[in-house]
Parts: C-alpha cells; structure tokens; sequence
C-alpha cells in the first residue's frame, strides 16, 4: 500500500501506526532516505493493500477505524486531505487493509505464467522482495530469482530441476509466502518468529530452474509448436510426457553440471530424452548455466535442490561436504522425517558441483513419495514434510 508522506511523519512512526517491522518498510523503500522524507513522497507500506469502501449513513471515520483495528491516523494517512468531520454518504475512501491470507495458490497445474503471476502479486503487496532475472530458457521465458531478508547466512533454495517434479515450484513458492506473512504480520512459523529468520539469512529462491520442461509436462506442445516433433520423437513417438525431466532440447539439467560429468555421462544415454542425457559436454544448456553463473556471483553458504520423490536427503559428495554437512542433514531428518543418505552413484549434479567446488553443505531433498509427477492432492502433505527444511535451512 501506498502513503503520501506529510510533515512529521517517520519511517519508525508508519512501523507503529500500522504494526509493521521498521527493517520491512526500510526495505521496502529502497530509493527512499529514511532520515530525508520530504512532504508528498511516496512510501510503500508491505503487508498492507488500501481497499476502497463507501461511506454509509451513520458512518464516523473514527468508528470505520476501530471496527477495523486500526488507528485513526492509519485511516488519515491513507486518504490525504480527508477531513473526518465533513464525510458524506457516498463518499470513497481508502480502507488500509493488512493481508492475513496467502496469495499464491499452490494447489493446481502450477505452470510458468501460475509463478510470474503469483511473484508479481507477492511483489506489490511485499516490496521488500526483490526479484530478479538469472537468465532465460531455451524457448526465452525468463528464470527469476527471488531474494528476501538481509543477514550473511547466504541459503539458496531451487525447484524444478527436473520438470515432472513441478509441484516443487508451488511448494517453494507456498512457503516464501507463508515467511512474507510471518514476517510482516508477526505471527512465527511453526512457533518461530520469522524477523530474525529475515535479519541472519538471506534467502534465495529460484522456483522454476526447468520452465520449459514443466510448461512440456503440464501443457503439452500445440501442433504447430517449432519443437514438437523433435519432442515426440526424443519421447518415442508419445505425447504422454509425464516421464519428462529434461529441458526441451532433451537434456536433463541436473546431469549437467563440471563434478564428475563423465562418470555420469559413461553410464547415461548418448542422445537427448525425457530424463538422464548430460547432453554433449558440461554446462552446455541455458538454465544450468543460469544457475551456475548465479552460484558463482551469490557465493551461498549452503543450497537445497529440491525434488521428488523419495522423502530422502542426500547430503554428500565423494567425502568433499564440510562435517557441518551431517549435522545439518540429520536436523532436516528430524523435522521432517525424511531419510538422510550421503551418497549414491550419481554425479554432475547442481549439489555435487557445489560441494565439489565450495566445499560447502549442499542437499538434494527428494519430496514425498509416489510417482512422478505427484499427484497435486498431496501438496499439503508434501507442504508439511517440507515446511521443516524450509525453516531449519534459515536458522541452523
Ligand atoms: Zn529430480
């Protein structure tokens, strides 16, 4: 929501006027002097929208306020140059209106446009997000990246490596809103207050690393799709691409990273296909090079991919994963209940490649169990497997 600053007013007097965290609204003017406001400035205050609401007989601004929790002022600073003794049935006003409920919808085919859609919503109701392009896909639709909070625990999340794992996105995507709503209404997730989860990690989010891949397995390709034959036939003649992980040029991102590709490479298929061809050298597809050159710029402490299905975490890679690596992995079992495994035969992984060359913790968290692509009914289960991790990843 949107103020007009006026003489006295303060970043700190808008923190109690509406019971927002000072750091949130700091950070949601980022272009603003907080020591320097001037009159008639432009100031976002997050977790708030303003709501229209016609005056009615008998109304009084200042009832308007209370029956709304909120105090008079909060209601003056929303409509400049109201004058509460001479409203007037009919009238319109701005009704500041705090947002308690989540305004991405995670339950349903969550495709590419579903996530651009829901961070643009999350963006304007929380300013402090910023959200930021790593790169574009094969087809061109843009990989964004999400960052939130301001602390050095530099904590990176991803989903959607592989593109029958979709559901991965909405879960991510579930859970920066739930930490969006924590923090700005201070209510704690799982009974742990999120602002010093905001102030000791910065968090980053790529939802979606495959948007090609899901918008394959989720939409199909129309007939006159440039890509479709090629497609069917690396499917084997099918339009069934439930099986799919690959991007759409058939190559499987999370085979494509510079940790042991040739092992991978010795044991996987030679031609591109739905799932496990590195393609034909490391790093050669634009969503794995995206994320590689946004690893390399962030320098995070630790990163999670998630997948499904398994409820496992893997944790290690060929005994190169620091020792905080096994306390970290049995933390994320405990909360949720998930098996943590070191290693299996597997390599030139997004987690391999960073272990391999940060030396840092680094997981593959494989979510719920079944068979992919996991049903979308089992989203608040897999919510709740995973809302653990989630928060553990930030205060461990
Ligand atoms: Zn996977």
């Amino acid at each position: 929501m949107e103020v007009t600053v006026r003489r006295g007013d303060s970043f700190w007097y808008y923190s109690q006027l509406y019971k927002i965290p000072l750091q949130l609204i700091t950070d949601s003017n980022r272009n603003v002097n907080p020591t320097a406001l001037s009159i008639g400035q432009r100031v976002q205050i997050p977790g708030f929208v303003a709501t229209g609401y016609q005056i009615r007989a008998g109304d009084t601004l200042w009832a308007i306020a209370r029956s709304r929790n909120l105090q008079l002022d909060a209601l003056l600073l929303a409509n400049p140059g109201i004058n509460p003794n001479q409203i007037r049935i009919g009238q319109m006003i701005r009704l500041p209106t705090r947002i308690t409920w989540r305004l991405v919808e995670g339950r349903r085919n969550y495709d590419h446009r579903a996530m651009v859609n829901d961070l643009s919503r999350l963006q304007n109701v929380y300013p402090f997000l910023q959200v930021e392009s790593i790169g574009n896909s094969v087809v061109g639709r843009n990989i964004p990246e999400v960052l939130v909070g301001t602390g050095g625990k530099r904590v990176h999340y991803n989903g959607s490596f592989h593109a029958n794992e979709w559901i991965t996105t909405p879960v991510l995507m579930t859970f920066l809103n739930d930490y969006l709503l924590a923090l700005t209404n201070q209510t704690g997730i799982r009974g742990r207050a999120a602002l010093p989860l905001y102030q000791q990690s910065t968090l980053s989010i790529v939802p979606m690393v495959n948007p090609d891949g899901v918008h394959l397995v989720i939409n199909g390709l129309p007939p006159n799709d440039p890509w479709r034959s090629r497609v069917i036939a690396w499917n084997r003649g099918s339009t069934d691409f439930s099986g799919w992980k690959a991007n759409i040029r058939g190559v499987d991102l999370n085979d494509q990273f510079p940790a042991r590709w040739e092992l991978e490479r010795a044991r996987n298929p030679k031609v591109p296909g739905p799932r496990d061809y590195g393609g034909e050298s490391p790093l050669s597809e634009p969503e794995a090079i995206a994320m590689a050159n946004l690893t390399r710029r962030r320098d995070f402490s630790r990163v999670l991919a998630f997948h499904t299905q398994g409820q496992v975490i893997y944790w290690g890679f060929e005994n190169l994963e620091p020792p905080e690596s096994a306390v970290l992995a049995r933390e994320f079992a405990r909360v949720s209940g998930y098996e943590p495994v070191k290693t299996i035969e597997s390599y030139a992984g997004y987690k391999d490649w960073f272990i391999q060359d940060w030396r840092r913790p680094g997981f593959t968290v494989e979510l719920g169990r079944g068979t992919n692509p996991l049903p979308i009914a089992q989203f608040d289960q897999i919510y709740q497997e995973a809302l653990g991790i989630f928060l553990a990843g930030l205060y461990s």
